[in-house]
């Protein structure tokens, strides 16, 4: 049978090269459909597969924010890219506090993989919950949400622009021989600003951007708040930050197309600012680590650990580690969180709160 990357070069050979966009949306969606990408076995682990306490700490976000919200019933509890349905289930079980939440809330998840939709029913099976699933943020049905996306917006296709002497030139991949090779195409359709070097690299998150508009409309409609997590730089910034992951070993984004994954870091400032001219309230972003620390991730690792195992503890605490490490490389720190809110909400917990509109 002919292969993905077959099929691949055989389409850029027919058509031309293609754009970084399209590359990552064929190739990302080949991937996903596919496989079960997480775990040990995968290639990349998240922040749910490290430790429950990730979850049933944003649970405990939620009920708190629905609260604040004046408990809308019924309410959407819409997950963006749930992979194993990991974190929905640790957040569901956090939620139990809140008998009148598991009532009011139904559960949306947004995913277009057929095997990972396998995966998230499997382990939600035992929660009790209603379980809905779409493919797009838009089938999900109006009404007051309360939204959670992981690890999501980084796997969203971006553009990429490179500074030339002929201006910005969008970057694309080709073919040489049977070798897939990156190369550049005219002039950007639209002035992009002004680059420092030659060679600087400017991401453009289309689909991200689209993504948060759509959420921006329906807090700020709708009424609601979403949280979103992922690893990435408050912009604007230049630099290349395509790359794939295999077997949690650093590949080359054109070695090996639909079987690695791809991934661009997420620009929070982009991300705050389509949430705002959505009339949506931004929070954040802020460093993970800070975030967890303020939702009392140490409180809940102690507590944990009263009831475990000599080797159960030293998981706990391996997973508490982990989830907030400092660094530029550690989850604690790379990783950010951002909240985008129905206007009325001044605060949430863990982020500080955004400057006042007077
Ligand atoms: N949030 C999970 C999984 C992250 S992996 C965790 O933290 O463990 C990315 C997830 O997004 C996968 O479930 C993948 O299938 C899904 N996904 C990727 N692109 C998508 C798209 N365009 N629409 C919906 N889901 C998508």
């Amino acid at each position: 049978m002919k292969s993905f990357a077959d099929t691949l070069r055989e389409l850029i050979a027919l058509e031309g090269p293609i754009t970084v966009e399209r590359y990552m949306d064929l190739c990302l969606r080949h991937y996903y459909a596919t496989r079960d990408p997480l775990g040990a076995g995968g290639d990349f682990t998240t922040a749910p597969e490290i430790s429950q306490m990730f979850g049933e700490l944003i649970g405990l976000w939620m009920l708190e924010v629905w609260h604040a919200l004046g408990r809308p019933h019924p309410c959407r509890l819409v997950e963006l890219g749930p992979g194993r349905g990991t974190l929905m289930a640790d957040l569901l079980r956090a939620a139990r506090l809140l008998p009148d939440f598991r009532v009011a809330a139904t559960v949306h998840l947004v995913e277009t993989s057929p095997a990972l939709r396998q995966r998230q029913q499997a382990t939600l099976a035992s929660s009790g919950a209603a379980l809905a699933w779409h493919d797009r943020l838009e089938d999900v049905p109006a009404g007051p949400l309360l939204l959670v996306a992981n690890e999501f917006f980084d796997a969203l296709p971006i553009r990429q622009f490179v500074a030339t002497e002929r201006g910005w030139c969008e970057r694309l991949v080709g073919l040489e021989g049977d070798r897939l090779i990156f190369g550049l195409r005219a002039e950007a359709e639209r002035p992009l600003g002004n680059p420092l070097r030659l060679g600087d690299v400017l991401e453009w998150p289309a689909a991200s951007v689209a993504t948060m508009q759509e959420i921006s409309r329906r807090v700020a409609g709708d009424g609601g708040a979403a949280l979103v997590a992922d690893y990435g730089y408050c912009g604007p910034a230049f630099g290349d930050t395509l790359q794939a992951l295999k077997a949690h070993a650093s590949v080359d984004p054109l070695e090996e197309p639909g079987d690695a994954d791809l991934t661009a870091h997420v620009d929070f400032h982009r991300l705050a600012q389509a949430a705002s001219e959505g009339k949506a309230r931004v929070h954040g972003p802020a460093a993970q680590g800070g975030f967890l620390a303020a939702l009392g991730i140490e409180a809940r690792a102690a507590a944990l650990k009263a009831r475990a195992t000599p080797a159960q503890a030293a998981e706990i605490d391996g997973g508490l580690h982990r989830l907030t490490e400092k660094g530029p490389k550690g989850m604690g720190e790379l990783f950010k969180v951002l909240a985008v809110t129905h206007p009325n909400l001044e605060a949430v917990p863990g982020l500080p709160a955004p400057p006042s509109t007077v």
